[in-house]
């Protein structure tokens, strides 16, 4: 506890994690209370992994109890001397009912203070190409909210007529009624409209049509809450600069089968690229039982014993170099061995500790390994997984070589959480990503067999596609009874991003014309879009 109790009130932005402030998030990694809302982001709360976080939103038909529930923690934790954190989604002030709060907390005599949040009112349209203002088109807007309770209080006729861009926030079942209403009043029913589900968020949908039809065509493409409705003549301005959407991998779900912190920088590369990133952690990465091969290995390298060290992935190297250091040595303990490095990636990762590879195959086969190390006699060193594949060892033997194996680390089985091992055998994702093949096999032994996942080679097109880093990988999963859709030809993480993009490149856009041929789209999810497969891979790391 920081002491003296304290109440931040932050705003956690539409959905987008990118989009908090950056002091609202300084805030949430550094409070001891967490009591968030239904719409925050989950990334916000893996900021604050040692806060007490505590869902308090609301579940529908009991908004009333958890609101006192919410009320109550907040007051006494902080009375208790908590720094406390309420995070509430978008602005806290726009329909957040963040004033009611901190009304309880002044008549409780707890100090509090606001950080504003971007309100998902202006954010959602930004994401889905719409300036609530424009110069010459829209020169003010309205925010409302219509729900049963609040209806009878909204002005209508000046609603009508007033603002140039309205901003309808609430549930798409009353956008009929709404609408109906407005035009009743003198808004022309061909005004442009908009209606932007789960905005900011990988999974954002966006609807257009005219005033008098958005309403149908909402519930035809089955939008529901969290959506805001645009109406005014800058919804046309979408046409021009929509960007979000036009990401190659927006809207496509893709199971990244490592955990997050060893599967970051791969995740990141498919966010950028638009894609909702699921994590699945089949395998985690550990140390050996022990390091007195590794550590062994480390001494004879720097008494020159070694003609070549073969590195074959970025996690052999990785942890390859600490034991050095670990040992007291430098890269100075290469300085009479030769060095290969299987792959671009390993071969930047070693050239990063200042050793530039003697030879980078892109793979390790018979050919490359003659035309790149040629017969020789003497001691290979090959630092990598516990128990990696023998076929490496053949072929080195094979040309003449004494490879020696020593482990650096091990695979063991991840700690994919039950909700997403659910979601991936419901089938509700596009592609499943392998960049190992023993991430492969932990995905049948947690995750089950893939024919009865509709992951087998008698599955239809249009199901979840399945995609490998490489060769080796494709075959260990064809082996286990993967239809194998996409390999990547340059075996890396952008490789298989790159992969991934051509696999997917259907059109972005699903037409949804009604009988008036009005101009309507639908766009984003690929449940709209159609034909989305697939699965996807990892971190930088070469296979195997
Ligand atoms: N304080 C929040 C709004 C809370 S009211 C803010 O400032 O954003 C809840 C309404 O917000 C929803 O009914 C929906 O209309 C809107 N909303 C919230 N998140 C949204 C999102 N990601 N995309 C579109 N609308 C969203």
């Amino acid at each position: 506890m920081s002491g003296a109790g304290w109440v931040y009130l932050v705003g956690a932005g539409p959905g987008d994690p990118g989009l908090v402030t950056a002091r609202g998030l300084a805030l949430i990694r550094s409070c001891d209370v967490l009591l968030y809302d239904r719409l925050v982001p989950p990334e916000l709360l893996d900021e604050a992994p040692n806060a007490e976080r505590i869902f308090v939103g609301k579940r529908p038909g009991e908004e009333h109890s958890r609101q006192l529930v919410a009320d109550a923690l907040m007051i006494e934790r902080a009375k208790g001397g908590a720094m406390v954190v309420r995070l509430k989604g978008g602005d806290p002030f726009v329909f957040g009912r963040g004033a009611e709060e901190l009304e309880l907390l002044v008549q409780s005599d707890v100090p509090f203070e606001v950080v504003p949040g971007v309100t998902s009112a202006t954010s959602a349209a930004a994401y889905a190409g719409i300036p609530v203002t424009h110069r010459g088109v829209a020169r003010n807007f309205a925010v409302l909210t219509a729900n049963e309770e609040a209806e009878g209080s909204i002005p209508w006729d000046q609603m009508a007529t007033g603002p140039d861009t309205l901003v309808l926030m609430m549930g798409v079942r009353a956008l009929r009624s709404v609408a109906t209403r407005l035009i009743s009043r003198g808004r022309d029913p061909q005004t442009p409209a908009a209606v932007v589900e789960w905005g900011t968020l990988p999974r954002q949908r966006v609807v257009t049509g005219p005033l008098e039809k958005i309403g149908e065509l909402a519930a035809d493409a089955g939008i529901r809450s969290p959506a805001t409705t645009y109406i005014g003549e800058v919804v046309k301005l979408r046409d021009t600069i929509s960007w979000f959407e036009r990401r190659p991998l927006h809207g496509v779900r893709v199971v990244v089968t490592r955990a997050k912190h060893q599967a970051q920088a791969f995740g990141d590369i498919l966010a950028e690229s638009g894609a909702e990133v699921i994590y699945l952690p089949t395998i985690e990465i550990v140390d050996p039982e022990g390091f007195v091969d590794v550590d062994l290995a480390a001494k004879k390298l720097a008494e020159g014993l070694y003609a070549w060290v073969v590195f074959t992935s970025a996690n052999g190297l990785e942890k390859f170099f600490e034991r050095i250091d670990a040992c007291g040595y430098d890269a100075r303990a290469f300085a009479r061995t030769k060095v290969a490095a299987v792959g671009s990636v390993t071969a930047a990762l070693l050239a990063e500790r200042g050793i530039k590879a003697d030879f980078v195959p892109e793979t390790f086969t018979a050919e490359t390994l003659t035309a790149g190390m040629d017969r020789g006699v003497g001691r290979v060193l090959l630092p990598r997984v516990e128990n990696g594949p023998s076929d490496i060892v053949e072929l080195l033997r094979g040309s003449g070589w004494t490879p020696e194996e020593c482990a650096t680390y091990r695979n063991v089985l991840g700690s994919a959480s039950q909700p997403s091992v659910e979601r991936v055998r419901a089938g509700r994702v596009d592609v499943v990503t392998f960049a190992s093949a023993s991430a492969v096999r932990a995905f049948v032994e947690l995750v089950g067999d893939p024919p009865e996942l509709g992951l087998g080679p008698e599955a239809e097109p249009g199901e979840v596609s399945v995609a490998c880093i490489g060769p080796r990988t494709a075959d260990t999963a064809r082996g286990l009874g993967f239809r194998v859709d996409v390999v990547a030809e340059e075996h890396t993480a952008q490789g298989l991003k790159h992969a991934l993009i051509e696999h997917f490149s259907a059109p972005a856009a699903a037409e949804f014309s009604d009988e008036d041929d009005e101009v309507t789209e639908v766009t984003g999810d690929a449940e709209v879009t159609g034909d989305a497969e697939g699965s996807q891979a990892d971190d930088g790391t070469m296979e195997p």
